[in-house]
């Protein structure tokens, strides 16, 4: 296949006139100030790589709008969700995550990261074949076009030395021994160019110190990606003091849970150690904004764990919004406002943060970027739209993740595959899927 781009990001900058050249999944050859071939699809606008959300649930999509009437907490809003997870089964759950899939599609995002806890039937009990609702979201995945890392997520108590109750039943294996066999069975089939398998730890609250260990462990002898949620509300470091004596953070280091293949979502109530302990161990850091604004988390120290060595990748999570560039220019602005200085990332780091660094931080090292090598994921963002229309060449990329939204992406193409064409997914039709699924 041969695209040819207008303006296309590559190696750091805005090139114009650029040939893009792909055999199956992978690009060939990128050539900037090529003439342009007559058999090449034209795409008019910025061609940026494909995005990554590598912090998703994607049945959280269900509270957009209705989470909103009330006021409340983290912990009144968990409740809502826990009433959203109450009702899904296998089937249901495809049908809402193809939905959600194929939105991210149309925002530009090529791969996920779904972070997934809800195994099990109400009450607990598996179901016939343990891995039904994982099977439900890879193939959700596929029908939707892109590609996706199922963090498989080890969930055991309420908190520390509290059961699990209602809803939590779902997600709970009984011991990491039970979780490790359930994932051991999920990696024996799940084999496909599209679909990874992660491990993930849901957070210090719901896994006890010997199973971080135990599931830390597993995920460094099979080489995956281990994804946490960390501190992201004070009182889990206050639940995690009380019960360990450490921080978080730190209760994950002492457990060998921390290291280039960890991802630590949210980030946000750290200590300065906790800060050095992450970047010094190159851990990844997710930053989730509009979910972190929505939920009134707080802001993260991101500059500080940027300059302190951790990698900073960004999510949807629960999906209030899907649009990566929002959370990308949220990483800049949010510091911002929590230091009272301007200038702390720049469009290429923004624009690193929502490609190639979200693409390895769940597995993907080849993904990402506009070079021979890469898996062909092309986004082109229009430049006439209301909120690009005059923008000059030598700022297109500022133009892109500060002004330009998700509804300006025009044409996304995943693994050498076209999945969007003139802003709508091409199997998929999102509103009538949503309609239908909620
Ligand atoms: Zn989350």
């Amino acid at each position: 296949m041969r695209w040819f781009a207008e303006f296309a990001w590559v190696g750091d900058r805005v090139a114009a006139d650029v040939l893009l050249e792909s055999d199956g999944d992978r690009l060939t050859r990128v050539t900037p100030g090529a003439p342009p071939p007559p058999e090449a699809r034209r795409l008019p606008g910025l061609t940026l790589p494909g995005f990554a959300d590598a912090h998703s649930h994607a049945f959280h999509r269900a509270l957009r709008g209705r989470a909103q009437a009330d006021r409340g907490t983290f912990w009144t809003w968990r409740d809502q969700m826990y009433r959203v997870a109450d009702r899904l089964d296998p089937d249901s759950y495809r049908a809402l995550a193809t939905a959600v899939f194929a939105e991210m599609a149309s925002a530009g995002i090529t791969c996920v990261g779904e972070f997934h806890y809800l195994h099990h039937r109400p009450g607990g009990e598996p179901y016939a074949d343990p891995n039904a609702i994982g099977d439900a979201l890879l193939a959700a995945a596929a029908e939707a076009g892109i590609r996706i890392t199922l963090l498989d997520a080890c969930y055991l108590e309420g908190g520390p030395g509290v059961p699990l109750t209602g809803t939590q039943l779902r997600f709970g294996d009984g011991s990491a021994a039970a979780w490790r066999e359930r994932v051991r069975a999920l990696l024996d089939r799940a084999e496909s160019p599209h679909a990874r398998i992660g491990a993930a730890l849901h957070s210090v609250r719901a896994v006890p110190r010997d199973a971080i260990g135990a599931v830390a462990g597993f995920a460094r002898e099979h080489g995956m990606p281990l994804h946490v949620h960390l501190s992201e509300q004070p009182a889990e470091n206050d639940a995690c003091l009380r019960a360990y004596g450490v921080t978080p953070t730190r209760l994950l280091a002492e457990s060998g849970a921390l290291g280039p293949l960890t991802t630590a979502v949210h980030a946000t109530h750290l200590t300065p150690a906790d800060i050095d302990l992450l970047g010094s161990t190159g851990t990844g850091v997710c930053v989730c904004p509009t979910t972190e604004r929505d939920l009134a988390d707080g802001l993260g120290p991101v500059g500080d764990l940027a300059r302190a060595g951790s990698p900073l990748s960004l999510g949807s999570d629960q999906h209030a919004v899907i649009d990566l560039l929002e959370e990308a220019r949220a990483l800049e602005l949010d510091e911002r406002l929590r230091t009272r200085v301007r200038g702390h990332f720049t469009a290429a780091e923004l624009l690193a943060a929502a490609t190639w660094r979200g693409h390895a931080a769940l597995g993907w090292e080849s993904a990402g970027r506009l070079e021979p090598g890469a898996l062909a994921d092309l986004v082109t963002v229009r430049l006439d739209s209301p909120r690009t229309a005059g923008a000059v060449p030598e700022h297109l990329a500022e133009t892109a993740v500060f002004a330009a939204t998700a509804a300006d992406v025009t044409s996304v193409v995943a693994g050498g595959r076209e999945i969007v064409r003139d802003g709508r997914h091409l199997r998929v039709d999102v509103p009538a899927a949503y309609r239908e699924a909620l």
